[in-house]
């Protein structure tokens, strides 16, 4: 094995070079993909299909909408394949080159190759990971900090993979253990990564997965920060995880509903609706539960009801609440997927009361949901601060504007660029 060697970045710290924010993106997409077997035999990873399309489309895609202008593609098996299908760019209106190294190269030798293309700063992408992302949010963290990179990392409070990181509350990296063996770690590096090359000195030398060949020293020196994101990522690089990104990927429809003032009257302030006959539908939501379902859109449904915790009610009163709203929405030709529900008291601390996200990043987990292109609706400014903690689109509904109203804005956009299937 090659060691990296040289010094990796300046001791002395770097007030930011700019507040331009970058516009080239950088994915590396070189490997050989061997634990998909079969799947690149004769296809190279971001050329690998789910639901329809090459995985490589859905990351150019999201590039696109974060408002970079130019990929630079790091390839190396099957290069060809790569270079054909995307040309230059001008199916997603942006420039998209690329940099041809050996298949069997490590990660900083592609990106040492492809140094003289690069700006000085840039977004680092893996070909195999996807997560929704909000480009400004990662910037604004990046220029509050010297860092010099800053990776995205999945918060794992679900325990979904097992960490490699150490992230504090700071979003500084604490720790960074390829080997995933330490015992504190507690995040998962995705990449998309903002790379500032100034900051981070002469290029290491050596053939090496660059995070290895970087990222230790750059904790040493306190140099590398987090952004975390608690949406659950999808990917190709392993067999097992592509049933879940094809469920993804499909994009079924979704929009996620409060309950009380959205689709039945809300009690009191510091009141339950704690009996089917104290459920009263509002105005016009039934029409909308069935204008949703004749659409093909899932209806999920998120509520608080810190009624339970306080002792007010029990789960199985809130269970004949929650029987009477599902039959007489299917009477109306509403189908309701799924009722979550938080049972926990206002100074509880749980990770769920809206306006926590618990519930919407519970929703987004069992259905595969991308959230950055969901709608919530609520009648409150606690769930308008839910639907910005989980990443969603808000719709707020009040006496002037009911789901009704909702509905129809969204169905009407069937008709325009959005799109319904791309809330
Ligand atoms: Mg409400």
């Amino acid at each position: 094995m090659v060691t990296a060697t040289g010094t990796p970045f300046p001791s002395a710290k770097v007030v930011s070079v700019t507040s331009i924010r970058p516009t080239q993106a950088v994915i590396l997409a070189g490997g050989l993909g061997t634990r998909l077997g079969e799947l690149t035999r004769e296809v190279p990873k971001p050329m690998v299909c789910v639901a329809g399309r090459p995985f490589l489309d859905y990351l150019l895609d999201l590039l696109v909408e974060q408002g970079f202008e130019r990929v630079t593609l790091l390839l190396g098996y099957r290069a060809e394949t790569v270079i054909k299908h995307v040309d230059d760019g001008r199916k997603w209106g942006i420039v998209i080159d690329h940099v041809v190294t050996p298949p069997d190269v490590q990660t900083l030798t592609r990106l040492r190759a492809a140094l003289p293309r690069l700006d000085p700063i840039v977004l680092m992408a893996y070909c195999d990971n996807y997560v929704p992302l909000d480009f400004p949010a990662m910037w604004d963290e990046f220029t509050s900090d010297d860092a010099a990179v800053q990776v995205t990392a999945y918060a794992n409070d679900d325990g979904f993979t097992r960490n490699n990181m150490l992230v504090d509350e700071r979003g500084r990296v604490m720790a960074y253990d390829p080997s995933r063996t330490s015992s504190d770690l507690n995040r998962v590096d995705l990449g998309f990564a903002i790379i500032d090359r100034q900051r981070l000195g002469p290029f290491p030398r050596g053939d090496l997965p660059f995070e290895h060949a970087v990222y230790s020293d750059l904790v040493r020196h306190g140099r590398l920060r987090a952004h975390v994101t608690s949406h659950r990522y999808y990917g190709v690089g392993s067999a097992s995880r592509l049933p879940a990104a094809e469920r993804f990927f499909s994009r079924c429809p979704a929009v996620i509903l409060d309950r009380d003032g959205v689709l039945n009257r809300r009690a009191g302030i510091g009141e339950y609706v704690t009996r089917p006959e104290e459920f009263v539908w509002l105005e016009g939501a039934r029409k909308a539960l069935r204008m949703f379902t004749l659409a093909g859109i899932r209806i999920l449904i998120v509520t608080n009801q810190a009624g339970i915790a306080r002792g007010i009610m029990t789960h199985s009163d809130l269970d004949a609440v929650h029987g009477k709203l599902l039959s007489e929405a299917a009477a109306a030709g509403g189908t309701i997927d799924r009722i979550y529900h938080c049972p926990h008291g206002w100074d509880d601390g749980c990770k769920c009361r809206k306006p926590a996200p618990g519930m919407l990043l519970q929703a987004q987990r069992d259905f595969d949901l991308d959230l950055s292109r969901t709608v919530f609706v609520g009648d409150t400014e606690v769930d308008r601060q839910a639907a910005i903690a989980a990443g969603c689109k808000y719709r707020h509904v009040d006496a002037r504007h009911e789901l009704r109203d909702v509905a129809e804005e969204l169905m009407n956009r069937e008709h325009t660029d959005e799109g319904v299937g791309d809330w």
